[in-house]
Order: C-alpha cells, then structure tokens, then sequence
C-alpha cells in the first residue's frame, strides 16, 4: 500500500486497519483476478464500495482490499428498471433516472453511498418508513464466490424448500445447504444473514455484508417521482409532547390524514443544543436553518403525493394538531417546494455529520476514541420505555450523548460522545447492556447499518453462540476458506 492509499484502510467508522494491497476492480475479470490473488497468497479480502459504512465493514484486517468504486456502469431504464454495477453511487443513480420522472427509494441519507454497499448492509434510512429497506427494490443481483464462480439471483426463481436450499451457480455446479434457524426480529432488522422458511434465495445476499460473495451487479425497481414532496418539522416544549405526536401521526386510529408519512425523524434536545453550536461555530453548517433558541425536541415529518390538492391540507392538519402537543404552528419549518425540503433534509443529516467532526476533534488528544453510536429498532409498544430507559442511564453515566433518528420506525441512534477511555469503556458497557434490554422486547441489534467488525458481540446478544455457528456453517458453503470480509458479523 502507498502513502496515498492510506485512506482506504479506514471507512466512516473512523476505525483504521491494515492490507497488504488495493485492487480497483474495473470490471468481473478485475474482480476475479483479484480473489485467485488473494488465494495463491493465502489472504483474506475486503470489499469497498463508497465507505460511507459506520460498522467497520470496509476496513481491511491484512490480505487485499478489493475497491469497487470504479465499477460504476450504470444501464438504460427499461420497465421502471436499471442494472447498474456496484459502484454507482446512489447520488449518481438517481441523477441518471431523474430526467425520466424516476427514483430509487431507499435513501440512507449518505447519498454517496454505492449501490453495492447498500445492498450489501440492506441499507435503510429515513424514507424506508414508508418505502422499506433496500431488499424491497432489489430485482436481481450477480455475485462473484470466493473460488471465482458467479451466482446469477433473479427475484422469484430459486427458492429454499423449508430450510434447505439447492443454488446452482452460472457454470452448472449446485451449492446445497440448510438455512440457519435463527428467529428474525419483528422491527426493522440489518443484523446478520435474512432468513426464512421456503425463502426467496436472493434475499440471502442481501444484507450479507460481503461475507458471501462480491455484488458484480444488480438491476433495481424505480419509483415515479411523487409530483408533490412536503415536509415539516416542529419544535416541542417535552418529549413526551414529540412522542405522543409520532404516535398521532402512525397511530391510523386516531389520525386520519389525508397522506401518509413517509419519513418521521426525531432529535433530542442533546442533537438540537449541538446542531445550535456547529450553526455557530463550523463554517459547513453556517448554512443551516437558525433553530428556536429552547426546545426539548423535534420531530420531521415527509409527506410524498401525486395530488397536490389532497395534500396541502395533511400538511395544515399535521400544522394544526401541533397545539395539542405543546407545539407552535408559528415556529415550526414548512418545506412545500422540494429546493426548500432539501434544506431541512440537509439539517437532518448534519446531525452525524456534526458528531463525527466532534469525534475526529476529540481524537486529537485521545487517539483511540470513537463514536459510540447504536442502531437498535424495537416494537411500537417499547417506544417511550426504550427512550426513557436510554435518557436515564446517560444521566447516570454522566456520558454526552445525542439521539436522533428513525422514530417512525422506533429507531434511533443513540450516539455517545466520549471525551476520555474511561467515558468510552462506560458508554460501551451501556451499549451492551441495552442490546439485552432491546432484544428481549423483541427488537433487533442492527437495523440499518449492519454489524460489521464493530458489532460482533452484539450479533451473540441477539442470535446466541448457537445462532452464530449456523451462520458461520452457512458462509464456509459459500467461501470454504472463510476468506471474504473475514471479522464482520463474526470471528473466524
Ligand atoms: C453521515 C452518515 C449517515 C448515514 N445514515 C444512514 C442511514 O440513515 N441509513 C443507513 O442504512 N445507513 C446510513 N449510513 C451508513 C452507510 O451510508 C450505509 O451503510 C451504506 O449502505 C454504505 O455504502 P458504501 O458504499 O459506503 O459501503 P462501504 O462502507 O464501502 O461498505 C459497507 C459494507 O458493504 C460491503 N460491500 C461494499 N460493496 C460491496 C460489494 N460490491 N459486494 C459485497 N460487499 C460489499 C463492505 O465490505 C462493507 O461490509 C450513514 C453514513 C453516514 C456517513
């Protein structure tokens, strides 16, 4: 690795590894070049796309780092599909359909992120309230094994019989196995391999995080571009008062709007007091909109419609339901144009952008901190008890923390923002500890950003040792020499 490499040992985990070499693959030859590579010098290969991941799974543990930014063909629309290759970027996908009236829906908010990456961690985001995860746009996709074979994956063509499954690879030879039994959490869910009985078998490769085989390609579902995109975000006295307004707005039985969300985020009072500094202090967010000087929290709401004229009026009710939360129409933002509704959706996304500058600062003077950020989803009955329960073990702790995140979706990310070791040792033990409390409700460990090598005993939290041998018996059918994205999801 040269001196200019140096970057790609490292994704926005802020966690730095080690490799012997970087490969950027231009095409599946390239691709397959480098795993027979990796195999005559006995290394084990990492995959890249963008490196927007937070989980560490892009970072490399030795042995060859298999880049695939360059690989970012991108194919013409037909039938509302595009086949497109790994390192398209989401940004530049979209760009690419948007003249045609077309979208992709999965939005991580990191438009950067590669196509790759995202199907490989099923990635989320705040539209996927409404839209679902990236598996749901996923029409079919070509893997590349660890021996250099390819798996051609068409939606509804190759299917498990109960636990089993036959997959005949593009040369003819069939791979045979049994599905890991592992329960699949109600929520929202990116944590270790998408299982189930008599299961569509490209769902397998989806949330895989590269430790089956390499995404050469994928076609993806596109969406008309709603004719009306609005948004709004309001500002609460109480949390309560946010909470008990996420619920009006998903509860149908007490709210009937005339459009349904399609995005509901929320942020602390911790997330608006930090927003409020980097407004002030950091010059890339000068631009932000200027936040009411005291609130506890604040919800944003996204509406997507064909009909403005039914739409206007969610968006006046949503407005004037705010009172009986403690809300004031008068301070709450509207976005009624999509320029506008990209200002507020650029202030939702500075919140990790703020935290990992805050981090980067800190690492300064204690090299070997890092963000400590959850991702956990639970049912819709824990919602208020969860938050609590994250609320009062911070003040105990004496930890800073922010949370902000997919409240529709009864996920935040609880992000704490460790100034010494000792902060970071405390907050990593509260992290562990609630990954017990979650799972026993019925919630997942991982619901978008995937476990990576950051993860890995929350994966045992979640599945047991048992669950995670069945998953470890699964990957060595796929990649023997369990050479592919070796650390993430579990230790060799
Ligand atoms: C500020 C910020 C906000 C974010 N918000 C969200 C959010 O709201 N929701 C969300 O889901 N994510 C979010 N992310 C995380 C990140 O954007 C997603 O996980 C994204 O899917 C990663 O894509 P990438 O191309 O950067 O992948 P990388 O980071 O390069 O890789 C991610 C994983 O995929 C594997 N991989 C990459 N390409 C391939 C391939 N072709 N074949 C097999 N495996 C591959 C890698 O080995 C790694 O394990 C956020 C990130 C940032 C920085």
């Amino acid at each position: 690795m040269t001196a200019d490499e140096a970057g790609y040992l490292r994704d926005e985990s802020r966690r730095t590894g080690r490799a012997e070499r970087i490969v950027f693959a231009a095409d599946e030859g390239d691709v397959r070049r480098a795993l027979d590579e990796a195999r005559l010098n006995d290394w084990p290969v990492t995959m890249q796309g963008a490196r927007t991941g937070i989980s560490a799974g892009a970072v490399p543990e030795g042995g060859l780092i298999l880049n695939l930014s360059r690989m970012k063909h991108i194919g013409s629309v037909a039938d509302r599909r595009i086949t497109v290759q790994p390192g398209a970027l989401l940004s530049e996908i979209n760009a690419e359909v948007a003249p045609q009236g077309l979208f992709f829906p999965p939005d991580p908010t990191e438009t950067s992120a590669s196509i790759g990456g995202m199907i490989a961690c099923n990635a989320s985001g705040a539209l996927s309230y409404h839209y679902g995860p990236t598996r749901r746009w996923i029409r079919s996709a070509r893997v590349m094994l660890a021996g250099g074979e390819t798996l051609t994956l068409r939606r509804g063509e190759q299917w498990a019989q109960g636990n089993r499954f036959a997959l005949k690879t593009d040369s003819g030879s069939v791979i045979e196995g049994a599905l890991p039994a592992l329960k699949m959490p109600l929520v929202k869910h990116a944590a270790g391999y998408y299982v189930q009985s008599d299961m569509d078998l490209l769902d397998l490769f989806i949330g895989m995080e590269g430790t089956l085989g390499v995404i050469t390609e994928a076609e993806l579902d596109l969406l008309p571009i709603p004719s009306v995109r609005q948004a709004l975000t309001a500002f609460f006295p109480t949390e309560a008062g946010a909470l008990a307004f996420v619920r009006f707005l998903r509860d149908d039985g007490e709210c009937a709007l005339p459009m349904a969300p399609v995005a509901i985020e929320f942020f602390d009072a911790d997330a608006l007091d930090l927003l409020r500094r980097a407004q002030k202090e950091t010059p890339a967010f000068f631009h932000l909109p200027t936040l009411p000087a005291s609130c506890a929290a604040a919800i944003y709401v996204e509406l997507h419609g064909g009909d403005a004229a039914a739409l206007d009026p969610t968006v006046l009710v949503i407005a004037g339901a705010l009172p009986s939360f403690g809300a004031s129409d008068n301070t709450c933002w509207f976005a009624e144009q999509p320029p506008v509704l990209d200002r507020l959706k650029t202030f939702r996304h500075a919140t990790p952008e703020v935290v990992n500058l805050l981090i980067d600062e800190r690492r300064k003077t204690c090299p070997d901190l890092t963000k400590l950020g959850t991702d956990m989803a639970v049912p819709d009955a824990a919602m208020e008890r969860i938050l609590a329960r994250y609320h009062g073990d911070l003040a105990a702790a004496g930890l800073e923390s922010v949370i902000f995140g997919h409240i529709g979706d009864n996920h935040v990310h609880v992000n704490i923002l460790p100034r010494t070791q000792a902060e970071y040792d405390r907050g990593k033990a509260l992290y562990r500890e609630w990954a017990g409390i979650v799972t026993a409700l019925g919630g997942s460990v991982s619901a978008e950003h995937g476990i990576g090598k950051i993860k890995v005993a929350l994966l045992e939290v979640q599945y047991g040792a048992a669950g995670i041998d069945e998953m470890r018996k699964l990957k060595r059918l796929f990649d023997p020499d369990a050479r592919l994205n070796r650390g993430n999801l579990f230790t060799r």
